[in-house]
């Protein structure tokens, strides 16, 4: 048994050989040393029908065990590239080209889009999960001779993830090794994770989030992930009453849906209380935040993550430590700075751009010499968000640069805007965004969705709006809504709403 730990292979001895790594909510478990045989038989598959380091093996399988053992074999025999299994053939073709894939590993009977898509010279592999918990995959059509150049190295590309795209065209992630066992050490030292503790794991397989923090980090850490098959907010109470939870990781859309359902469950809850929970990859509202740790009876813990940086970036840390609300907290194992547009780092209390240097942090984009040269700038990685340290080196995030609203030159960060409205009790859902104005070029615009049975005019939300808010930043118009626009991750499309809505 090896401590030393360079890949992803290497995390899977971290619990105790009769541990449980994996539960199926009502199904099979799978122990540390099954988990670890199964992951090692699968990449020895892999690598018997011609696949190899340096390879890209496309998955597009639902949530669940068999997307988690897929994934770690990919990567340990050569390079996992998980893709949403919802796309349609387009977007399927698109990436197989981008990413390269040799091969594409999709579930018997399903994947009808992804299947429909495959390039020639593609390996279709099928990967049947008995009701055992044994994974096999078996290939469809002519294979490449054995490759015989072992299993992946810390310096190895263990995935290839794209960035989802909400402020330009997705960007290719290289995601190595090294990258992903430094940002799983710095998440398992932020909440001390242990082998007793026990993750859900609702977000996707498919992104950053769900891979590292919900899935990589907790077994990392030797204990048991819970993988159902994917987030589902009337399901979820009852996997919490079978599977016993500590913490879970979610988007904030996700723990709005919990939220909503909580009073139904509160015997379930008052039952099995979470350790912690944890928001990432979109700003969790203040107030919501405060609603939760009430209904929760649980700290309520935001953090800060992108796919460049293998996930975390920063996080409020646990009690007895503060989190404070409105602040996506402090960095873990990676340095922090806020940077003016001529590459200088800034003092506490000034606004500019955040910028992340660490081990976890990607060494550029593949085949992008452009966003490449823009991002990467004295030895720092320019995240796109902005924001400041507070006094107590805080990271409070203000907004994504290309989010904000430039109203005749001045900029105003639509978080704020959103902040307010969901501060007016009929407000469910809200987003401020730019519309183009003839003069000042862009106009502050709002969307709401209204809490179901409640009423409020436009007027009546302005007027709330400029009780709290300079003039200037009042939305000049405020569009009712029956839903918000988001991408596949729950992130809200800001940044094409005006199109959305037929204003540009
Ligand atoms: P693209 O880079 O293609 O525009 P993206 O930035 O949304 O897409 P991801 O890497 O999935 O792709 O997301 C990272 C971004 O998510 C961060 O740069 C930040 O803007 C946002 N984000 C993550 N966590 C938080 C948080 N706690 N609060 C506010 N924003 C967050
Ligand atoms: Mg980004």
């Amino acid at each position: 048994m090896t401590t030393r730990r360079a890949t992803l292979f290497d995390l899977l001895h971290a619990g105790a050989e009769r541990d449980p790594a994996l539960i199926a909510p009502g199904g099979p478990v799978w122990t540390f040393a099954d988990l670890r045989a199964q992951v090692g038989q699968l990449a020895e598959w892999l690598q018997a029908h011609g696949l190899g380091r340096g390879d890209r093996i496309a998955i597009a399988l639902g949530n669940g065990p068999a997307m988690a053992m897929a994934f770690l074999a990919a990567a340990t025999a050569a390079t996992a590239a998980p893709l949403n299994p919802k796309y349609r053939r387009d977007e399927f073709a698109f990436y197989y080209e981008d990413t390269n894939a040799r091969a594409l590993i999709v579930a018997p009977g399903e994947g009808d889009e992804a299947r429909a898509a495959l390039r020639p010279g593609m390996l279709l592999i099928e990967a049947t999960l008995d009701a055992d918990g044994r994974l096999a995959f078996s290939a469809a059509g002519e294979t490449g001779p054995p490759r015989r150049d072992g299993w992946a190295a810390a310096d190895d590309v263990a995935m290839i993830l794209h960035t989802s795209g909400t402020t330009s065209r997705p960007k290719r992630v290289p995601i190595r090794h090294r990258n992903l066992v430094a940002s799983t050490a710095n998440i398992i030292a932020t909440y001390q994770l242990s082998p007793a503790d026990r993750s859900l794991c609702v977000m996707p397989l498919f992104h950053i989030h769900g891979i590292v923090a919900s899935l990589l980090s907790q077994l990392a850490a030797g204990g048991a992930v819970i993988c159902p098959p994917g987030f589902d907010g009337l399901k979820f109470w009852s996997w919490v009453e079978q599977a016993r939870p500590t913490w879970y990781s979610a988007v904030p859309t996700m723990h709005q849906v919990l939220l909503a359902r909580a009073e139904r469950n509160a015997a379930i809850i008052a039952a099995n209380p979470f350790r912690f929970i944890r928001s990432s990859s979109a700003p969790l509202p203040p107030v919501v935040m405060e609603r939760m740790e009430t209904v929760f009876g649980a700290p309520v813990i935001e953090s800060y993550g992108m796919t460049e940086a293998s996930h975390q970036m920063t996080s409020n840390p646990l009690p007895p430590g503060q989190h404070k609300p409105g602040s996506v907290g402090i960095g873990f194992g990676v340095e922090v700075g806020i940077m003016d547009e001529n590459g200088n780092l800034l003092p506490a209390g000034v606004k500019g751009e955040v910028v992340v240097r660490g081990p976890n942090v990607v060494d550029g984009y593949e085949n992008n010499p452009e966003a490449n040269a823009a991002a990467f700038v004295h030895g720092w990685f320019r995240t796109g968000d902005q924001g400041y340290l507070d006094d107590d080196g805080y990271l409070c995030l203000t907004g994504r640069i290309k989010e904000l609203i430039n109203r005749g030159g001045e900029k105003i960060s639509p978080l704020e805007i959103d902040d307010v409205l969901l501060r007016h009790p009929a407000v469910a859902e809200a987003l401020a965004f730019a519309a183009p104005h003839p003069t000042l070029g862009e106009e502050v615009h709002a969307a709401v969705v209204l809490r179901e049975g409640m009423q409020a005019s436009e007027r009546e939300l302005r007027d709330h709006c400029a009780q709290w808010l300079a003039d200037f930043k009042v939305p000049r118009a405020i569009h009712i809504l029956s839903a918000l626009p988001r991408g596949a991750t729950g992130k809200l499309q800001r940044i094409t709403m005006a199109k959305t809505l037929g204003l540009a």
